[in-house]
């Protein structure tokens, strides 16, 4: 019993509130998470919020796309990547043959920071269980990290995305993609430059596919 005590103990430290065990309904357990997440006061992100953005889509998906956290948009509709970066994110998905309804699209925070900034070390900390969970939930075969602050809060790195894009890492055992955030990409003055991030982009999306394809590149 004492064993038991102190497991769950161990558990609770780590910011665990409950346990999706092998077998258990992906989409209770999404559900009962989103329920959690929609009350979460962890951090201060919540008092500046004004929806929270959990995260949607399939709940046994080739693919989870995690991103940086809501913009003005998100925050506005609580859902994820709808606001201009959505757009493009929809058309790397479209591109793929995928629809956003095959995929998990989630971010490292579930609330926005006050004008877009960088979520800040504690809040990840305070978000980054959810995560966690999700992944354990979703199972996905592939994870692909939109941008360096996904990559980096994943992974504990400090990557710089030009360098370390286009090429398989490993999370917790799944293959982990990083690519540019499509924001990068709509950030770009020049064209040649945003042809070429779109270009990188889709080289990378193509060893997504192979992969989920059963075909390792
Ligand atoms: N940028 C992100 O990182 N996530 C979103 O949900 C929207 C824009």
């Amino acid at each position: 019993m004492n064993e038991l005590r102190e497991i769950l103990k161990f558990f609770d430290a780590m910011g665990a509130d409950f346990l999706h065990l092998p077998g258990s309904d992906p989409r209770a357990d999404l559900a009962e998470l989103n329920r959690r997440i929609l009350q979460c006061r962890r951090c201060r992100l919540h008092e500046s919020k004004t929806h929270y953005v959990p995260g949607e889509g399939n709940n046994r998906p080739d693919i989870l796309f995690i991103g940086e956290g809501p913009g003005e948009t998100e925050d506005q509709f609580g859902r994820p990547f709808i606001g201009k970066a959505g757009q493009l994110l929809d058309k790397i998905i479209q591109k793929m043959g995928l629809g956003r309804e095959d995929v998990f699209i989630g971010n490292v925070v579930k609330c926005r920071p006050p004008n877009n900034r960088e979520p800040l070390k504690d809040e990840v900390e305070a978000c980054l269980p959810y995560l966690l969970k999700q992944v354990a939930i979703l199972q996905p075969k592939v994870i692909v990290c939109l941008g360096k602050v996904a990559l980096n809060n994943l992974l504990g790195t400090s990557h710089s995305m030009g360098r370390i894009r286009g090429q398989f890492l490993s999370f917790q055992g799944i293959p982990l993609m990083p690519t540019y955030h499509p924001a990068y990409i709509l950030h770009k003055k020049d064209k040649d430059e945003i042809s070429q991030a779109k270009w990188e982009v889709w080289e990378d999306m193509q060893k997504v596919l192979a992969l989920i394809s059963g075909k390792r590149p």
